[in-house]
């Protein structure tokens, strides 16, 4: 019998699970509501049951913050969340309790990026990062050829950004900063500061200049930070046409030519990316790390 492998991509609205092997070969997958923690993960875990006997191991990409270090008693916990109900929570304790299989958790993030290291947009790197815009703003990815972890996680989203507030008044829209680049570029944000979604602003609407403008500051002190090799950019405020093409163009002019690399002056289109694996790199970057658990 072949091995299998669960995948859960846990997000604040839905927890997306998948039995399988990779891209081509997934057999089963649930969509289940994110609402109480008993409730939604006691349907996880029962959608795994019914696969049981050939499931090897899971691997979890969580929306946070959370416990990311195998070495701590709090291992696999989402922590101090403002979700509500879900502080504290054991996620990875209990489904591999009621499964009695290895469970591997890590941020969402960086499980998407393990899925386009495996499959997608960065096969073959090793540093290189993973952003995704859309109700919040994350990122992780790859330093070395190891996830990033560390103190903690990273928290990419949280960084400060130049804001003018006489040419964008809009305080910003995070509950711990204002106007970290979360605060300032998330869905949220675009929602508050303009009156309509993302999705019902017109494609020639200040607003996308703007959203580009916040987005390459965030992304040009990643690339002085960590000098990634490629910079994947998904979420679904990413899905609206030329919004990437924008990003680009700004961080070129933003880093000025100072950092020297082909990849930036003249390969900038593949340098700053979409992911390959579109919405799915969450998904299978679970079962890559469930993968990895047993490898
Ligand atoms: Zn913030």
């Amino acid at each position: 019998m072949t091995m299998l492998y669960g995948g859960i991509e846990a997000g604040g609205t839905k927890f997306l699970c998948a039995v399988g092997t990779g891209p081509d070969d997934l057999r089963a997958e649930a969509r289940i509501p994110t609402t109480t923690p008993d409730e939604t993960i006691g349907q996880a875990i029962a959608f795994f049951q019914e696969h049981a006997e050939s499931l090897a191991a899971i691997g979890i990409g969580s929306f946070g913050p959370l416990d990311p270090n195998p070495a701590s008693s709090t291992y696999g916990h989402i922590t101090t969340t403002p979700k509500p109900g879900w502080a504290n929570t054991d996620l990875a304790g209990q489904i591999g309790r009621a499964l009695d299989i290895p469970v591997r958790l890590d941020t969402d993030v960086n499980v998407a990026a393990l899925g386009e290291h495996r499959w997608g947009a960065a096969q073959g790197l090793d540093t290189f990062i993973y952003l995704t815009v859309g109700t919040g703003i994350g990122g992780g990815g790859m330093v070395n050829g190891r996830l990033m972890h560390g103190l903690v996680h990273p928290e990419m989203g949280h960084v400060r950004i130049p804001h003018d507030p006489r040419s964008d008044p809009y305080p910003g829209s995070c509950p711990y900063h204002d106007d970290c680049l979360e605060g300032l570029a998330s869905a949220p944000a675009i929602e508050k500061r303009w009156g309509h979604p993302p999705e019902a602003l017109p494609a020639d609407h200040p607003a996308w200049a703007l959203e580009a403008r916040y987005l390459a500051l965030g992304v040009v002190n990643f690339i002085c930070t960590l000098s990634p090799q490629r910079v994947i950019i998904g979420g679904g405020v990413m899905k609206r046409s030329g919004l990437i093409a924008l990003v680009r163009q700004n961080v070129q002019q933003l880093l000025n030519d100072y950092v020297q690399a082909p990849a930036i002056r003249e390969g900038i289109d593949n340098y700053i990316t979409l992911p390959n694996l579109g919405q799915r790199a969450g998904l299978l970057g679970a079962i890559a790390l469930a993968q990895q658990s047993i490898e």
